[in-house]
């Protein structure tokens, strides 16, 4: 036996004892641990993460994406207040790389969460502070492995439609709901169409009292745009329902319509087929940034690099005889 990975402040068997025990502590020193950019608690990250693996996997992981003002944390709030009261236990997370608050993002902000932030069964966690998006969305996939391995069977995890970062928490989720307003119009507000692509479901929030006319029109022509777009799966046509988060209507209908996906994608094979691909192109995703880093860290491509990108750029040096070189310098 390799002796334990201590550090000043962590033990890590300690630590993933009472992780996997449901200690709360313990999982936020976790998070804390995993997103630490000091390079010495990488390893004890890893060590950590890898001790706990096997407690990882059973939770269902839902991606949350909308505008800001749609009602994301007040849904969120609703729909998993719900679930602590059948039983689950909850965990909201959030990737949101554009924060640039000091001690966490907007997003996944207790604050915003009154209900769950104050629920022994609920977890919330902000998104980590900024950098790129695949750093705090690597950050948020090993909180997200952390909060299973404390038993948290439900995950949360909030985005807003900014830049990728729908593609990226739509990659480390097993389902992506997509909440949209009730504003009528053709423009579906500025909804890229890529949300409607990766969405498996679309509901239309603010679902009620003089909300409920436009919503249910928004419904439709949600429908609509959904009929032209091929469906990803053969299994799966995205339903688009109507939902208050505040009056907490359809939040049921919703979760029904959850376990229907989950039966149906475990009954044919492809929930463990996306998890195993998820799995793998995240290792592919963090090889090719050690790649990089590596490469442009050597100091032969380093010295080389200014007079190559100028000759590229002036049109002097064909791109793939300039990508060849460099390969060669850094010896592949
Ligand atoms: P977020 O920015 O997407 O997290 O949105 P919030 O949850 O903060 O909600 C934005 C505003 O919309 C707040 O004033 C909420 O009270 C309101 N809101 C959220 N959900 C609903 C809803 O279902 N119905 C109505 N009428 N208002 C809502």
């Amino acid at each position: 036996m390799s002796a334990p990975l201590v550090s000043p402040r962590y033990n890590i068997d300690t630590l993933a004892e009472q992780l996997l025990n449901g200690h709360r502590a313990a999982l936020a020193r976790g998070i804390t641990l995993v997103e630490s950019k000091k390079g010495e608690h990488r390893e004890y990250a890893e060590a950590l993460l890898t001790k706990v693996m096997d407690a990882t996997g059973k939770a269902y992981r839902i991606g949350i994406t909308g505008v800001p003002g749609v009602g994301k944390s007040t849904t969120i709030d609703t729909f998993g207040s719900n679930l602590t009261a059948a039983g689950h236990k909850v965990a909201v997370l959030a990737v949101d790389p554009s924060s640039t608050r000091t001690g966490g993002s907007i997003l996944g902000d207790k604050t915003r969460m009154a209900q769950l932030a104050v629920d022994r069964n609920a977890y919330i966690r902000p998104s980590p502070t900024a950098g790129t998006l695949g750093g705090v969305a690597a950050k948020t996939r090993e909180s997200m492995l952390l909060c299973e391995a404390a038993g948290f069977d439900v995950i949360l995890v909030e985005t807003v439609g900014i830049g990728q970062s729908e593609t990226t928490v739509a990659q480390m989720v097993d389902f992506f709901l997509a909440l949209m307003l009730p504003g009528a119009g053709d423009e579906l507000q500025g909804i890229k169409k890529g949300v409607l692509e990766i969405a498996d479901l679309i509901a239309v929030n603010k679902a009620e009292g003089d909300g409920l006319t436009r919503a249910r029109l928004a419904a439709s022509q949600y429908r609509t745009a959904l009929h032209i777009l091929t469906p990803r799966s053969k299994h799966w046509s995205p339903p688009v329902v109507t939902i208050s988060g505040l009056a907490n209507v359809g939040l049921d209908d919703l979760w029904s319509q959850l376990n229907i996906f989950k039966e149906r994608m475990q009954a044919n094979g492809d929930w463990d087929k996306k998890r195993a691909e998820q799995q793998l192109s995240w290792m592919w995703g963090l090889l090719n940034e050690k790649l990089q880093t590596a490469l442009k860290a050597n100091p032969e491509i380093k010295s080389a690099l200014p007079d190559v990108e100028a000759a590229v750029k002036s049109g002097r040096l064909p791109a793939t005889a300039a990508a060849s070189k460099l390969a060669s310098l850094f010896g592949i």
